[in-house]
């Protein structure tokens, strides 16, 4: 496609927007109008479908970028340990709050007396008074002893159960690793399929993440799911160590009460961006549109809040999967996050929460190119970067110009579609300052960031190629 009959995709809000693909969305025509109305990221589920299934939207995803010649990044979700009870002989029973039913490892179809939970390292690790929440949280059951191969409980809150429902457990580490053996074959099958992000779910402990990190080995970025208590109790640390995090608030939420949700939102928020790792918040957003065509007002505030606190995406699960109106999903989040972003309170919130520059050059370049682009109301920060690094730093900053990020690398501008505020574009890796300030400007021009006769600010490291040296600035006139 010429550059003149090109249709350009540039998003007219800083945060991104991940849809989730199912069987509502697995075709190419489906595709290209979800990324048309605004995905910026696809996420692909390992929980459900085949490899043969995913290798299909692979190469989909691809195809489209292809298409739009835009960069579009990938998250493959790896659904980690989830645990769930057996099969019942009659596929469902109805538990009685007060009654006694037990956990074993006999792969016996349950009754109402019992049923399989095939996870002998729980039983072990159960003590008495442990909670075992079912289903989502509906159904509570209160360890009342413990067996070798078994646990008696209490049904603390009753009503029905049905096959292969999951369990979580919300009172202990668990004392099993974030990869199962399904992981571990999904993880290198998304990372040979060209994955930009593994999601790793219900991560526990930092060496979860270092696990990960050391499989991946730099061929995707590792964006952590927060979805334990006990995580967010070595948040920092697991924070520091993730290239990106999700706020999982289906599982989170089911694991702590919903009065807690709403604040480890909040911290998981602020610490991410103190760190500078990409955020993204995710699950019910606009969970009514599974069925309706618009959201509860309750969900458009929903996905205000998120923006408002400077998270750097924020995600459809469901709502584009499976539901019934995933353009209608996608369109109306990009609506929500357009005008909010355009509101003075917004861009307050955002001042004022700005972290403080961390003590290196790159932070104070970013920080700089952030207060001269706002002194002289630039049109862009434009970054030069081959790891990503220094869009990120850029981006932390939560600037108000767009930050036009050029990267010789394809990976990494798909990586930086989940980031706040960045439009990426692959480009040869420039030489000198007049070049690299000559490309800056006339990108920002085609790419239709910056008007003629603006100023950008160019921000890049010297010399070139080099990843992590971020030390250059430049004030430049499109001409
Ligand atoms: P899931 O993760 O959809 O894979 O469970 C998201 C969440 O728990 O919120
Ligand atoms: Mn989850």
């Amino acid at each position: 496609m010429s550059s003149s009959t090109r249709i350009r995709i540039r998003r007219r809000r800083r945060t991104k927007i991940i849809a989730t693909l199912g069987p509502a969305s697995s075709t190419p025509e489906v595709l290209a109008r979800l990324f048309q109305a605004g995905a910026d990221v696809f996420r692909l589920n390992f929980s459900h479908g085949s490899h043969d299934d995913h290798a299909l939207r692979f190469a989909m995803i691809r195809d489209l970028e292809k298409k739009f010649d835009r960069p579009i990044g990938i998250l493959a979700d790896v659904q980690g340990p989830k645990l769930r009870v057996g099969r019942f002989q009659a596929g469902r029973v109805q538990l009685q709050t007060g009654q006694a039913f037990r956990l074993d490892l006999s792969p016996m179809p349950g009754d109402v007396r019992r049923v399989q939970l095939p996870h002998p390292e729980i039983i072990r690790a159960a003590s008495i008074g442990t909670n075992l929440l079912l289903d989502d949280g509906k159904l509570r059951l209160r360890v009342t002893r413990v067996r070798e191969d078994h646990l008696e409980t209490e049904v603390a809150v009753g009503g029905p159960l049905s096959d292969r429902k999951g369990v979580n457990v919300p009172d202990m580490v668990l004392p099993i690793p974030a990869l199962t053996v399904k992981d571990r074959e999904d993880l290198a099958f998304a990372l040979e399929h060209g994955a930009d992000y593994i999601g790793l779910s219900f991560v526990q402990r930092a060496e979860d993440v270092a696990e990960a990190k050391d499989i991946a080995a730099g061929r995707a970025w590792i964006m952590t799911k927060m979805e334990k208590p006990q995580a967010l109790e070595n948040l920092e640390e697991i924070i520091r160590l993730s290239d990106a995090v999700m706020v999982a608030r289906g599982d989170l939420g089911v694991e702590l009460p919903p009065e807690e949700v709403p604040l480890a939102q909040k911290r998981i928020v602020r610490a991410a961006r103190q760190m500078g790792r990409p955020v993204v918040v995710a699950t019910q957003m606009l969970e009514s549109m599974i069925s309706a065509p618009a959201p509860t007002r309750a969900e458009a505030s929903d996905v205000a809040t998120a923006v408002f606190d400077g998270a750097d995406a924020v995600m459809l699960s469901a709502e584009t999967a499976a539901g019934q109106y995933p353009f209608e999903a996608v369109n109306i989040m990009d609506r929500i996050i357009a005008r909010v972003e355009q509101d003075e309170g917004w861009r307050r919130n955002i001042d004022s929460s700005r972290p403080e520059p961390e003590r290196s050059t790159a932070d104070a370049i970013a920080a700089a190119a952030r207060q001269i682009a706002h002194t002289i109301n630039a049109s862009a920060i434009c970054a030069f970067t081959s790891s990503g690094s220094t869009a990120l730093r850029a981006a932390r900053e939560r600037p108000e110009a767009p930050i036009l990020s050029l990267t010789p690398s394809a990976e990494t501008a798909r990586r930086l579609a989940v980031v706040w505020g960045v439009h990426a574009v692959i480009a040869p890796e420039t030489h000198t300052m007049t070049e690299t300030v000559n490309k800056a400007t006339r990108t920002a021009l085609s790419e239709g960031v910056s008007p003629h006769g603006s100023e950008i600010i160019v921000i890049a490291g010297v010399p070139f190629g080099q990843a992590g040296t971020t030390n250059a600035l430049r004030v430049a006139h499109v001409k």
